[in-house]
């Protein structure tokens, strides 16, 4: 098997991953660069001859340059993240979204000599998985973007176990592997039910694909009170549950705020996105307090639309930052090189420090490794 990162040996996101053998090839993700990282052009020769590519998830350095495949292309994507990427798509007028072919865990599919399996991940993006890739007696194992501090961590070591036993190479994601070890999911959902338990008004500011940390929210919300959000959002939850394989991911008393709803009285959490509509929402209630519950780094200067959703109550005191990575810290990053154990070596990629890999093989950008 020959393996190519077109992008993403020393940058985060945009990351573009290529398999072949004599006969196939395929691209693992599709990826748009971040807009902060540096620009870095992509070439994928022959990409009109390419025979399918698998995205890891949904996110956008991950799956944004979905539009400039060739059609005939299959493209493929978990059931259910296909079903909230429609969504996702769709409200930002997005195309391609259609062709994505469902995939689900567990269950191979075979594109001419190669047969890739996808394995559940853990990640703030709903249903990623990591690809097991076997051709020709080789086997790769793709991490995608993971974490273990997840709900769904704990499961990672199981699977790689029994679907992963013996692999040549292990491509891992190093996002955070210069990084401590931050709050896990469960912490968040702890301090949460807190600040729930404190406030009566309660506005949430998280990404409406992240479904763990809504869920979380979800399930502190208490008897009586409201859990609140848009349409759009309504939508993306109800896609979930559809497909959901445990009540944890079932929403059913979510409710868009409506005339008969007694906000004051009862109180409510609601979930937000920087827009218009919901700055309206906070205005109505001064009292109120935003936990702010995505990235830090969007607070730097790199999203002015964000910090100004914020102001108010940031400025006023009333602001609670919660948070938990979706990316393993370095030390769990290690663990998994470890239990993996890849027969030829670790090819670090979506990482600005692939030298942090002990005995990582570091390729550059468009460089080709023969296993
Ligand atoms: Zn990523
Ligand atoms: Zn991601």
């Amino acid at each position: 098997m020959k393996i190519c990162i077109h992008r993403g040996t020393d940058c985060i996101g945009g990351c573009v991953t290529q398999l072949a053998t004599e006969t196939t090839r395929i691209l693992i993700d599709f990826g748009e660069q971040l807009p902060e990282a540096p620009k870095k052009p992509l070439t994928v020769d022959a990409l009109d001859e390419i025979d399918a590519v698998f995205f890891t998830h949904y996110h956008g350095d991950h799956i944004g340059l979905l539009e400039e495949l060739p059609p005939h292309i299959p493209v493929y994507l978990g059931e259910t993240a296909s079903e909230i990427y429609r969504h996702h798509a769709a409200r930002l007028h997005l195309h391609g979204a259609d062709r994505l072919r469902s995939l689900r865990a567990l269950e191979p599919v075979q594109v001419g000599d190669m047969t890739i399996l996808p394995i559940p991940a853990d990640h703030s993006a709903y249903d990623a998985f990591m690809y097991l890739v076997t051709a020709g007696g080789k086997s790769v194992l793709h991490t995608g973007d993971f974490r273990l501090h997840g709900f769904r961590g704990k499961a990672t070591w199981k699977l790689l176990a029994k679907y992963a036993p013996q692999v040549d190479l292990l491509i891992c994601e190093g996002t955070k592997i210069q990084g401590a070890r931050g709050h896990s999911e469960w912490e968040v959902q702890q301090d949460l039910k807190q600040v729930i338990a404190q406030h009566k008004y309660v506005f949430i500011l998280c990404s409406s694909t992240n479904i763990d940390r809504l869920a979380s929210i979800y399930h502190v919300v208490p008897q009586g009170r409201y859990f609140l959000c848009d349409a759009y959002q309504k939508d993306i939850l109800q896609s979930v549950e559809a497909q959901a394989f445990s009540p944890w991911y079932r929403f059913p008393k979510a409710l868009t705020p409506g005339e008969n709803l007694k906000l004051r009285e009862r109180g409510f959490v609601m979930a937000v996105r920087a827009n218009r509509d919901f700055a309206k929402w906070m205005e109505q209630f001064p009292d109120s307090v935003l936990v702010y519950s995505m990235w830090p780094g969007y607070l730097d200067g790199r999203a002015p639309t964000i910090e100004a959703f914020v102001r108010h109550h940031a400025e006023s005191g009333r602001m609670i930052h919660l948070h938990a990575s979706g990316h393993a810290p370095g030390e769990d990053l290690l663990e998994l090189c470890k239990r993996v154990s890849p027969k030829l070596g670790v090819l670090p990629i979506h990482t600005q420090w692939p030298q942090a890999f002990p005995n990582g093989i570091c390729l550059k950008d468009g460089e080709t490794l023969t296993i």
